[in-house]
Formats: C-alpha cells, sequence, structure tokens
C-alpha cells in the first residue's frame, strides 16, 4: 500500500528499527526492492534521485513506482531523491509522489530555511510529506548521484560539513519539515578511506529536533555495519542505501558474463539480476531492522 514519509517512519519509530530507502532507477531494481520489502513483510521507501531522470525521467519511471508501491502487500512511501530543482519537485508532484526530498543544502542557512518553509506550507495541505537537508553531504566522482568532486574526502574533510544540532532545531521547528538529513561522517558514494560516525552528534540532533521529525542518514553504503547499527539506536529512522547495491549489481552481471563466456542472453542476464539485487535487498533491510 502506498504511504507518505510521515506514515512509513511512524512505523520505524515505535518498532525502533530504520527503513531503507533505496534508489530504483530501472524496472528490475523496482521489481527487486519491492519483492525483498514483500518477502520480509516489512515497510519499505523507495524513491527516483533528480540525478537519475537522465537515465529515465519521473514521468516514465514514477508511475510504474505508484503502481507496484499500491500493489504492494507491505506499507511503500515513494519518495523523491534529492530533488534541487524547484520545477523538478513540481513535476514530481504532479505524477503523484506522496513525499519530496527538497534539497536546498547547497544554500546559507537563512535561505535553505525560507525555501524548504513555503514548501512545506503547500506540500503539508497536499498531503505530501517533505524531507530536507542541513549540513551539505559531501560527494565522490565515483558517486552516483552525480556528485562533481574529483578530490578524494578524509574523514577529516567530511567533519567540516557535520551538522549543528542546535541549527538543526531551529531549521525543523521554522520549516515543519518531516524529515531532516543530517551530516554526521557519511557521504555520497564510494568511500575513499572507512568512515567513522559521531552517535554522539545524531542523539543529539535527534533529541534537539521536534518530536515528529524525523533524523535521515545518508550515504549509508560502505558504512560498517557495527556504525550503522549504532545511528539507528541513536535514533535514525530512514537510511538512505544505494551506490554499494548498484556496484555489487555490476559485480555480478561481469561475473555471469565471463563465467557463460558471453553466451547469457541478455533477458537472462536481466532476470538473474534482479534475483541477485532482491537478496541484496534483503540483507539490507534485515540489517536496518537490527535482527528483528
Ligand atoms: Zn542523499
Amino acid at each position: 500500500m502506498l504511504v507518505n514519509l510521515k506514515e512509513i517512519l511512524e512505523i520505524a519509530e515505535r518498532e525502533q528499527y530504520a527503513i531503507p530507502c533505496i534508489n530504483t532507477p530501472n524496472v528490475e531494481t523496482l521489481r527487486a526492492v519491492i519483492g525483498a520489502a514483500e518477502e520480509l513483510d516489512t515497510p519499505i521507501i523507495i524513491d527516483h534521485a533528480q540525478v537519475h531522470d537522465s537515465l529515465i525521467p519521473i514521468e516514465r519511471i514514477g508511475p510504474e513506482m505508484l503502481k507496484y508501491a499500491r500493489e504492494a502487500s507491505v506499507p511503500v512511501c515513494v519518495h523523491l531523491d534529492h530533488g534541487s530543482d524547484y520545477d523538478f519537485v513540481l513535476r514530481a508532484i504532479r505524477v503523484g509522489f506522496p513525499s519530496i526530498m527538497y534539497d536546498c543544502s547547497a544554500l546559507p542557512f537563512e535561505e535553505n530555511v525560507k525555501k524548504v518553509k513555503k514548501f512545506v506550507q503547500i506540500a503539508h495541505a497536499a498531503g505530501i510529506t517533505v524531507e530536507a537537508e542541513l549540513g551539505v553531504m559531501a560527494s565522490t566522482e565515483e558517486d552516483s548521484h552525480g556528485g562533481d568532486e574529483s578530490r578524494v574526502l578524509t574523514n577529516e574533510d567530511i567533519k567540516k560539513f557535520f551538522t549543528e544540532p542546535q541549527e538543526a532545531k531551529k531549521f525543523a521547528e521554522e520549516t515543519g519539515c518531516d524529515a531532516l538529513a543530517v551530516c554526521f561522517g557519511t557521504m555520497h558514494g564510494i568511500y575513499a578511506e572507512p568512515p567513522v560516525l559521531d552517535i554522539d552528534r545524531v542523539k543529539e540532533i535527534r533529541a534537539a529536533l521536534p518530536e515528529d521529525c524525523r533524523v535521515v542518514m545518508h550515504g549509508a553504503s560502505g558504512v560498517e555495519f557495527s556504525q550503522v547499527k549504532q545511528a539507528i539506536q541513536a535514533g535514525c529512522s530512514k537510511i538512505n542505501y544505494y551506490s554499494y547495491m548498484a556496484k555489487a549489481a555490476t559485480k555480478f552481471v561481469a561475473d555471469r558474463i565471463a563465467e557463460t563466456e558471453g553466451k547469457i542472453p541478455y533477458h537472462e542476464l536481466q532476470e538473474e539480476a534482479y534475483q541477485f539485487m532482491k537478496g541484496y535487498a534483503k540483507d539490507v533491510i534485515l540489517a536496518f531492522k537490527n535482527g528483528k
């Protein structure tokens, strides 16, 4: 069944686990992620990233995502990932997305507040939930979200982007956003060195935010599971995960082509890749459920 972000994150908060939010830029990934959630009888968030729109436009993949969500036996939130252009965000609304990430984090604090606040008023009036971002999430060149940074970021570099708990509180109170992506040690894409998360910062942010605003972690791919688990216990209820799953699927496909000496028919390769991604997505869901 199709739900918005508020509805699905209430389940996460109640059950004290985190729900993965996985990009579904093609039908195989979409089937894999929904199938994984249904087999495990657990809620899931699927999202279309604005940067993936050059691969497949939201008007094409969006209705498919919504259809799979409505027909699913578990709660599914269809969400826009990193909508940074207002026109693009409006396109997601026209397609029927019940939840939007309006990312103005590249702007100064006051402008970020102003834009998100205005958008939340419109979105909430239409029953649409809003995620915002505070503290710029760094990206690497291998970033599947279209990051343009060519330098390698160390943990020291990432620290400069950390979200301040009191700023997060002010931001959430003024904008009324339903969820806030914050920076405490993760980044998008592939890590240059093992990331170190500031778990105390997550706790401080969770404590500072209004009760109904949830903490979101982006860039969970590649973070040691013990740290992800601590971040969940500290109050993260939505975790974005995609880069490493995409990378693993590529390796699987490359291996299958090599094993079959390139003779595997494309449709069979696609089907096997779907099965592989479903298994991978199940592992991610179970990990974020804290072993429950
Ligand atoms: Zn992100």
